[in-house]
């Protein structure tokens, strides 16, 4: 059975949350403060936690900070909508995604079904990426779109792979010019900006209305998990 920990203060979230996931057939535990979270995460193992920020006891980023440092459990951030600032901190502190606060159940599962995916599959193997009209395959480097062999140059290729390996799920700028560039190179996040257009001009049906690279407004990018099920998003 998939367990999960919720670290969540607020009790009408735990009580929406525990019906909804339990008839996903996850098993629960949930706590209410920073410390609980620790020492549950220390105790029993979880296939991935699901954190809220703002704890009554500690900030959720230390929350994370901690766990990151002996797990990669999978963390999934409960955050307020306009809190950026603080959505970037958590993933590049090694959150997995995040999800905004108030949340649909359905997204909030999304996430969960993506960041257990990843953690199942992270590794040498996914050298195949097959979404909606794109096929791409990294290990002979041939990338096909709507059956046309397309040409990616070497950092168009890397970022789609970078893509691949955490489909459906976040990647912060500062995570995209690690994976790209090297963790300590100067590069702004224009650079990304301009490289992502340029992937999107290749690999999207319309450039201007991306249904596979979305755009996280302030955050970074997601490859679709779905194509079929992308929300809208042409920034
Ligand atoms: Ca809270």
């Amino acid at each position: 059975m998939t367990r999960l920990l919720i670290v969540e203060d607020e009790p009408q979230i735990v009580r929406v949350l525990r019906p909804a996931l339990t008839a996903e057939g996850y098993a629960l535990e949930a706590v209410a403060t920073g410390a609980q979270a620790l020492t549950a995460a220390a105790a029993a193992s979880f296939h991935a936690i699901i954190l809220d920020l703002g704890l009554p006891d500690m900030d959720g980023k230390d929350v994370i900070m901690q766990i990151r440092s002996w797990s990669k459990t999978p963390i999934v951030v409960l955050s307020a909508r306009d809190a950026e600032d603080e959505k970037i901190q958590a993933l590049d502190l090694g959150a997995d995604d995040f999800v905004n606060k108030p949340f649909r159940i359905g997204e909030l599962l999304a996430r969960i079904r993506a960041a257990l995916r990843h953690a199942a599959h992270s590794g040498p193997q996914g050298t195949r990426l097959t979404i909606d009209h794109l096929d791409a395959d990294f290990e002979t480097k041939r990338i096909f779109v709507q059956n046309k062999l397309v040409r990616l140059s070497p950092r168009e290729m890397t970022l789609l792979k970078v893509f691949a390996e955490h489909r459906g799920m976040v990647l912060t700028h500062k995570q995209i010019i690690a994976a790209v560039w090297g963790g300590n190179a100067d590069v702004e996040a224009q650079f990304v900006r301009v490289l992502v257009g340029n992937l999107r001009m290749k690999i999207e049906r319309v450039p201007s209305e991306p249904a596979l690279i979305l755009t996280e407004a302030g955050l970074g990018y997601r490859l679709a998990d779905d194509a079929s099920s992308t929300r809208g998003n042409n920034s």
